[in-house]
């Protein structure tokens, strides 16, 4: 009897502690996927219909060199007279076109052959942007520069590769097109993370994913270059869970490197983006004005690392890229490998496609823009050329906003993009700037929800512009008053300062003003233009003190 009531204690207390075994194994379980949906969780963002064919991805092409290549200079570049090719020189392929200023890299020839033309050109589509245009009649022979490369990298310092990376041309390739040696600079010492974007959430676009099934060797070779740059700890590769074959292609190359991890994420628009990808990897939010580096990441898109691999290893500048081309119903879906400066009516003729009756997009639908003009070159951002039927977008009209609200529950910046619309149009900068414009990520989620049809990325995109105009002129001229008041103490300490000389702060404006050539990004406020905005304002006061003396 005793033994069979410790026969049924045995029993009993392995039972209990078989079911506490189980039930803390599902609560582990349970937890960890509450974790992982919880840190996958990206505040606003769309779920669009991929339009995405995994045969497009799979076979990259090729189209033969065109005859005309147009190579877009930033206006800045030819005032500063960074220009280095005059009319009439031959250039190899790869050759220094232009030199790199600020944070503008440095331009390559795409192709060997002459110079043919400098012109300037203003693209209305283009936010009215005004471009220096160097056109080159191809050779066909695609003769090279003697370039340098770091095929052994490791021997070389990473400020002198990081050197090569800017002599290379090699800029952002997800969109933004920043510097990427100046991302390396900034993130040396501070990030023990690298975030390989190959994340493309918006529609249409197949570019990275066909890069990755044809090139995932280089790619990993670039994150390679990354490692030993920034001495990174962990790298991370996000991907997109319905690109099963790159996810393969990648999990096989990075078996070897046990700090790599590669992460499928959920396709939601914009995920791509790098502070939402962050959001979905680590759940953590970049802080305000803040790069991902304030947390010890560095994302980087997989292009990019692409052209940092080629760049440094095989001594090539950036002067092509895959570009995605398709129609509206996917009737066609192809990725083509295109030199930079390729005029977009040159693909499409070679791709057999009857530009005549499309409206062409160049960019993804949501954030690009509607060509007007389509001997527009490939720029190295450039990664889809969308044909449309032909004013498709007329019965597009705008109305006027409703406040419906749904702008601001879908933005993943947790803007405000009603109000950001309403200071933008009424050129209240001043609002625009609090409600943090500058914090927008032009992901065009705002305009595609919109019930009034009313094109708000193309407000934000004006916005920003002029923003950055007025923050140009506000450090510089604190910059020079900075110098004056130092100069003025000198005078004084030295008992040589002229009394009869009174600078007022209008006067410094002026001076200002006339110091001032250029802004820096878009519109370039030249003297004449200032001289001009001075008179204009002058006529419009005098027009008001008629008025008013009218109504009096
Ligand atoms: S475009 Fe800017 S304002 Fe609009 S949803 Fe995107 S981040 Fe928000
Ligand atoms: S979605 Fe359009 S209509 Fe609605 S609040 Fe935003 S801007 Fe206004």
């Amino acid at each position: 009897m005793i033994t069979l009531i410790n026969n049924f204690k045995q029993h009993l207390f392995m039972c209990v502690n078989f079911v506490w075994v189980l039930i803390r194994l599902c609560y582990i379980h349970v937890k960890k996927i509450i974790l992982f949906r919880k840190s996958r969780d990206l505040y606003g963002g769309i779920e669009c219909i991929s339009m995405k064919t995994s045969k497009s991805s799979s076979r990259l092409e090729y189209i033969p060199i065109p005859k005309k290549i147009f190579i877009l200079v930033d206006d800045i570049i030819v005032l500063q007279k960074k220009i280095i090719v005059d009319v009439g020189q031959s250039v190899l392929l790869g050759q220094v076109l232009s030199l790199g200023y600020k944070h503008i890299a440095p331009i390559h020839s795409p192709v060997s052959g002459i110079v043919t033309k400098i012109s300037q050109k203003k693209y209305n589509f283009f936010l009215n942007k005004r471009f220096s245009i160097i056109n080159i009649r191809s050779d066909g022979k695609d003769t090279k520069i003697d370039s340098i490369l770091m095929s052994n990298y490791k021997k070389f310092s990473p400020d002198e590769i990081i050197q090569l990376i800017y002599n290379s041309g090699v800029v952002g390739l997800g969109g933004a097109g920043f510097l990427s040696s100046k991302k390396l600079q900034y993130s040396i010492g501070n990030a023990h993370t690298l975030v390989v974007n190959a994340a493309e959430s918006e529609p249409y676009i197949t570019s990275d994913d066909c890069l990755i099934r044809n090139f995932a060797q280089e790619v990993i070779q670039g994150c390679q270059i990354i490692v030993w740059i920034l001495k990174i700890k962990c790298v991370l590769i996000a991907i997109e869970d319905d690109k099963n074959i790159a996810y393969i292609k990648i999990k096989k190359e990075i078996k070897a490197f046990p700090n790599y991890k590669i992460y499928k994420i959920k396709r939601i628009y914009p995920s791509g983006s790098s502070k939402q990808l962050i959001k979905i990897l680590f759940n953590k939010e970049v802080p305000l004005g803040k790069h991902s580096t304030s947390l010890g990441i560095v994302v980087f898109n997989v292009s990019t690392i692409f052209s940092i691999k080629r760049a440094v290893i095989n001594g090539e500048p950036l002067i092509e890229r895959i570009v995605t081309l398709s129609d509206r119903r996917l009737s066609y879906q192809k990725n083509i490998l295109v030199r930079v400066g390729t005029p977009i009516n040159y693909i499409l003729k070679k791709c057999n496609i009857n530009y005549k009756d499309n409206s062409v997009v160049i960019g993804g639908p949501i954030t690009g823009l509607i060509i007007d003009d389509l001997s527009f070159p490939i720029l190295k951002t450039s990664n889809n050329i969308l044909c449309l039927e032909l004013n498709f977008m007329d019965n597009r009209l705008e109305s006027p906003c409703i406040r419906c609200t749904a702008c601001s529950r879908t933005c993943p910046m947790r803007l405000l993009p009603e109000q950001l619309y309403f200071y933008s149009k009424s050129f209240d900068h001043n609002k625009s700037r609090e409600y943090h414009i500058n914090e927008c990520i032009e992901c065009g989620i705002c305009e595609q929800v919109c019930p009034s049809n009313i094109p708000l990325l193309r407000y934000f995109r004006k916005e920003k512009l002029k923003l950055n105009e007025i923050i140009f002129k506000e450090n510089m001229s604190k910059k020079f008053k900075k110098l004056f008041v130092s100069r003025q103490s000198r005078l004084n300490s030295s008992g040589l300062i002229n009394e009869n000389i009174i600078y007022s702060s209008n006067n410094l404006d002026r001076v200002l003003d006339k110091k001032v050539v250029c802004n820096t990004d878009i519109e370039y406020i030249t003297i004449e233009k200032s001289q001009f905005m001075r008179k204009k304002e002058l006529e419009e006061s005098i027009a008001r003190a008629k008025l008013k003396r009218n109504i009096e």
